[in-house]
Parts: C-alpha cells; structure tokens; sequence
C-alpha cells in the first residue's frame, strides 16, 4: 500500500542533526516530517554513542576513583558487578532521551515516518515502511543520514568476537583479553570502560601517538596512567591479519611491535563512514563523493539549491555538537532567516579517564602551519583543587596571539576537562585576550581556575599557585 504525503520540509534521519534540524524548522512555522528507518529517535549519539558511552564512562571512572582513596586511608572492596542491571541502567538513561524526543516531535506536530528512505526526484523521498511505502513530496530537503563505523575487509567481522561500538556498548561479558584495534577517542573511551570492569587492554594504533589530532603533551598525561592500567600500547603497529578460532582471535601485527597474539575480544575502532552512499542522493542531483560525503556550503546547502546536508554525512569533525548547529543553521536558512554556519571552532572531548579536551588552534597545527604563538600553562600539580581529588597529571594550556594577544587555541587534559574547555571556547568567540581571562576572577579551588592561572602564566602576572 502506497500513502502519499506532502509537505514543506523533510528530514531524512533523525540523529541529533535531523531531530534539531526538524523541531527548528517546525518551530519557524514549518510543516516538518521526519524520516528514521530505526524505532527510536536520537541516532547514533542518544542510542549507540555519546550518550550509551558516558553512562558506562561515568560508572568505570567511579571504580577508578574509589581505588584513589587508599592514600585517604579508605579502601573498598573489588566491586561487585551485575552486567544485566548496569546494561539495563544504560538503557534506561537512552529510553529516557529518546522518549522524550518521541514526545518533543509530537508537540511539535513534526510527523514522524519510519522506515528507510531513498530519494527518488529532487523533490521527492520514498519510505519503505512496515505497512507499505511511503512517498513524500517536499520543497526542501535536510539530509541528515550520519555515519557508520568503518570496517575492514578481510577482517572476520561476521565474528560476535569482532566488535564494532555498538557491539561494546551492549558490554556482552567482561572478556579476559581485548585488543582495541585504533587509538582513537572512541576506541579509548571504550578501553576505560572495558578496563575498569577488569579487562586486560591491548591498544594498536598506526600513528605515533595515541589521539592523532590532540597535541602530544596532553596525549602524554593520559598515557601515563593507562600504561599502567593496560597490558600494552603499541603504537606505530599495524593489525595485519586476524582469523577467528576457536581459541579467541588471532591477530598478527606489523610495524614497531610485530608479533601474534590471541584476544577474547576485539574492538575495531578505526572511524566512521558517512552513509551518504545509502539514500540514492544522485537521483535528485545531490553529487555524494567516493566516500559517501555530501559538500554543502556554509548555509548548509547541497548542490542541488532545495536540498541541504548536515552532520557526520557532510564531513568535518563528526560530533554531535557539530551536527546540531548545523541543523539549526539549515532549518533558519529555508525559514528564511540570515543563518550560517560558521563557528571559530568545534571543541572535541575524549572522555577518558582522564579526559583530553581541546579547541581552537593546536600546538601541532600551529608549528605546521607557521603560525606564531604564545603559551600559557598551568600544571594541575600546582592546583589545589586537582591535589585534593588526588589528580595531579592534569594540565591547562592557552595559546595566544603573540601581537593582538587574544586567545587562539587551549587544550586541557584531566578530569572534567570536557567540562573546563567550555569557557576556552566562549573566550574564543568572543575575542577574549590574556588580561580577558586572566583577570576574571575564577572561583576557588575549583580546576576551572587553571584556565584562568593558565592566562596569568602567559602573561606573565601569576603571583601565588596554591
Ligand atoms: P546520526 O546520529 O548518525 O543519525 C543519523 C540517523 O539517520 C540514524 O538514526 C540513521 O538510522 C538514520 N538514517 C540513515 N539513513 C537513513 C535512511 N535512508 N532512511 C531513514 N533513516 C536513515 N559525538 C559527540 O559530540 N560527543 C560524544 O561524546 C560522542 N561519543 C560518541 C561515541 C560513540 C561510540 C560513537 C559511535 C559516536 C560518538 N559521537 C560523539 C559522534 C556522534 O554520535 C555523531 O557525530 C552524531 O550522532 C552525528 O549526528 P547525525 O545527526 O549527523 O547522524
């Protein structure tokens, strides 16, 4: 059975680009369906990503702490751990965002339509739906399809052995031995969960370090404390071959650390794949490169003027945080209204234990690049504050520009630094110099003080640390 539906705006996937891009766009007074081939709203990020993944984080970062406090004269038992009831705890966090998404769409009037859709003009969609198909006619169109994790042939993926993310957030068992195959943000916040449940991680990583993207001394103080957590970190090693038998698998690696090994379980986390390549975009025009990516312009627009792109699929750093401004900039813009997207930066946080946060200018690019820099940092050993939760491995850092000396980058490393990085970002966009930051006064002891000691150091005014 064939239902004809028309409208002003259609969202294709509902991941927290499409869910923001719709209730913006129905907001502004548009008349919105919402295409998601899965039951739940939310994507990647609230069903098998951010939001999965810092549940589980928070509860692995709560056995490590509970371990910090022998030098308090408290110590605790092993912990007890009930895989069921903490899947169920996940889950329930998920149900809880989604459902409200479910209930967010209804006020809105947004029509939901499940099932999954292929373009079949430059003005119309065709749902596959469980009663039938679905056609929908639209004037505009925002693409929000996301990603899917990257796998790599010859690789037994097939294996429930082999796991992708989703696979490892669902926390099956506690596997004796687990090799993280990329040492990426979402293959280290999964070997924290792993490990605090009482895995033995190995990390392979090609580059040489572990991260690519963060600078190095902030990389460094993570790597100082999971080498002692993990069996091995071997970097600069390739996974060469891996076979499944009845043992476990078989992994065989080449490059700084050759060898074969056998691992209950492996996590391959070596990144996302846009699914540009799934909706049959080229019927209505939309030119997808050969990796499935969509360009779109700085209003969100395709090359096909009704039609926009936002998220994982248009490329750039596939965040959540990414995608919903983004959808935001795509709903105002076929609104009517003057919106662009174009931020001074796209804050990334690994939320390992403990946390890498950065924004704005790196070091390394910055030395790449040429370009001219000064550096105020702030060692957390010199913070109260980080001496008192027993965290003394952190690190502020700002970058400044040498002439005009406003802030051009900052990174941080240490619990909570995903929180702490907020204000670098604010202080970005708006401008802020060292005097900005450095004379604000932060409260104390808090670790958010070390933005603004970080500042003082630059400049050169720092009088006391503790
Ligand atoms: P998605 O979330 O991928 O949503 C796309 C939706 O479109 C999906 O629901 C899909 O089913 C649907 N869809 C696709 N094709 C069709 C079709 N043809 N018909 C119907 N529906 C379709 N980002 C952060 O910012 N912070 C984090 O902490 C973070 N943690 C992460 C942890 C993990 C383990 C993973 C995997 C990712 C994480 N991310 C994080 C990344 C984040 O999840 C993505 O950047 C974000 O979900 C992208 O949003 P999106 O709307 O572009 O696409």
């Amino acid at each position: 059975e064939t239902t004809e539906v028309v409208t002003e705006v259609v969202v294709l996937g509902a991941g927290p680009g499409g869910y923001t891009a719709a209730f913006r766009a129905a907001d502004l007074g548009k008349k919105v369906v919402l295409i998601e081939r899965y039951d739940s709203l939310g994507g990647v990020c609230l069903n098998v990503g951010c939001i999965p993944s810092k549940a589980l984080l928070h509860t692995a970062a709560i056995i490590e702490e509970a371990k910090t406090l022998g030098g308090m004269g408290v110590t605790f038992e092993p912990p007890k751990i009930d895989l069921d009831k903490m899947r169920a705890g996940k889950n329930k966090v998920v149900a809880k965002l989604t459902g409200g998404l479910a209930a967010l769409a209804k006020q809105r009037k947004v029509q939901v339509v499940q099932g999954t859709g292929r373009f079949e003009s430059p003005n119309r969609i065709g749902v596959d739906t469980k009663d039938g198909r679905t056609r929908i006619q639209f004037d505009h169109c925002i693409i929000a399809c996301g990603s899917s994790p990257m796998k790599i042939p010859g690789f037994p993926h097939e294996d429930p052995r082999v796991m992708d993310s989703t696979d490892a957030l669902e926390i099956a068992d506690v596997p004796g031995r687990m090799l993280i195959v990329g040492g990426g943000i979402i293959g280290l916040e999964m070997a924290s969960v792993y490990s605090a449940l009482g895995t033995q991680i190995d990390v392979v990583e090609l580059k040489n370090q572990l991260m690519p993207g963060a600078d190095l001394d902030l990389v460094r103080s993570l790597e100082k404390i999971i080498k002692k957590r993990y069996n091995k970190i071997m970097l600069e090693t390739k996974v060469a071959s891996m076979s499944a038998g009845k043992k476990g698998i078989k992994v065989g690696f080449e490059g700084k650390h050759p060898g074969e090994e056998t691992y209950d379980k492996v996590l391959v986390a070596v990144g996302r794949l846009p699914n540009g390549k799934l909706i049959d975009a080229e019927t209505a025009g939309v030119k997808v490169d050969k990796w499935g990516f969509i360009k779109v312009d700085a209003h969100m627009r395709t090359n096909v003027p009704n039609i926009f792109a936002i998220g994982d699929v248009v490329g750039g750093p596939m965040l959540a945080h990414k995608a919903t401004h983004e959808a935001k900039v795509a709903a105002e813009v076929i609104a009517g209204l003057p919106a662009q997207f174009d931020p001074l930066t796209i804050p990334s946080v690994a939320y390992t234990d403990p946390e890498v946060a950065w924004m704005g200018l790196t070091e390394t690019k910055a030395k790449e690049d040429g370009i001219a820099y000064e550096k105020g940092v702030f060692p957390w050993a010199a913070s109260g504050r980080a001496l008192g939760i027993h965290r003394d491995e952190g690190m502020t850092k700002l970058l400044f520009d040498p002439e005009t000396k406003r802030i051009l980058g900052a990174g941080i490393v240490g619990p909570n630094a995903g929180e702490l990085i907020g204000e670098a970002v604010l202080a970005l966009e708006m401008g802020a110099d060292m005097e900005d930051i450095g004379l604000t006064i932060h409260p104390h002891p808090t670790l958010n003080e070390t933005i603004g000691l970080a500042a003082e150091m630059a400049h050169g005014s720092i009088t006391d640390l503790m």
